[in-house]
């Protein structure tokens, strides 16, 4: 598949759904997530192919979204926007200064797709969660579409160069060989990842992919290695 940057353009937010309460989206904090529609990629692994489309089943207004969180202000104290790949939307960095102005915190999901949104808005931004899938160079096995993972290492570049706190986690699935594993720990330590997280697989029974790291006492020590943080969720 060629990569396709699919952007939604001169269109209000698609959104695909909202979570008005959780404790595990943006550390330490109390947070909404607005799951945004629309993703240019196509992992095996997605557990939200829903929003894969740009165009959401249901409409659901930005301006009843920002309603209600301003409601929610001083319950939550964070926003997170997820997806799907929230970079494909338009009108993310509005939605962003919107909820800047009510005085919430403002946390990104993303895997770093539409590097020009990222560069953009990142100055806006308070924490990310961001996601790689695979060693940059042959990121089409995980993500189905060529140029991928050069997007994806030209966003982590822009993130940290950035001040925006920052995690970067790595979701375990087939395709990562501890090989693989230690290919990618090597590429994003010399970029300057200090921190990292290995995310469990889950396919779509929600059972756990098992893989090596789980059992291989020196491969995770290997890893270790090259951070200050390496954790395992
Ligand atoms: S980048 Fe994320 S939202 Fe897009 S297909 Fe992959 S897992 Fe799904």
């Amino acid at each position: 598949m060629d990569l396709v940057v699919l952007i939604a353009k001169d269109m209000a937010l698609g959104i695909g759904g909202v979570v008005s309460f959780t404790t595990v989206d943006y550390p330490s904090h109390i947070a909404a997530v607005v799951f945004l529609q629309g993703c240019c990629w196509r992992c095996g692994y997605c557990h939200n192919p829903h929003l894969q489309m740009l165009s959401a089943r249901d409409a659901i207004l930005w301006k009843d979204v920002l309603g209600l969180l301003k409601k929610r202000v001083g319950f939550i104290e964070a926003v997170v926007f997820s997806g799907g790949e929230p970079l494909v939307q338009e009108s993310l960095p509005a939605a962003v200064a919107d909820v800047r102005q009510i005085g919430l915190l403002v946390g990104l999901h993303t895997a770093g797709a539409v590097p020009e949104m990222l560069a953009a808005i990142v100055p806006q931004l308070d924490w990310v969660g961001f996601d790689v899938k695979y060693v940059f160079d042959e990121y089409a096995l995980v993500t189905g579409v060529d140029g991928s993972g050069a997007r994806a290492r030209e966003s982590l570049r822009i993130l940290l160069d950035s001040n925006v706190s920052l995690e970067v986690r790595i979701t375990l699935c087939e395709q990562i060989t501890a090989e693989k594993l230690m290919e990618i720990v090597r590429e994003i330590s010399s970029m300057g990842v200090r921190a990292l997280v290995l995310q469990k697989c889950r396919d779509k029974n929600e059972n756990v992919v098992e893989h090596s790291v789980f059992s291989d006492k020196l491969l995770w020590e290997e890893a270790s290695t090259y951070f200050d943080r390496l954790c395992m969720r």
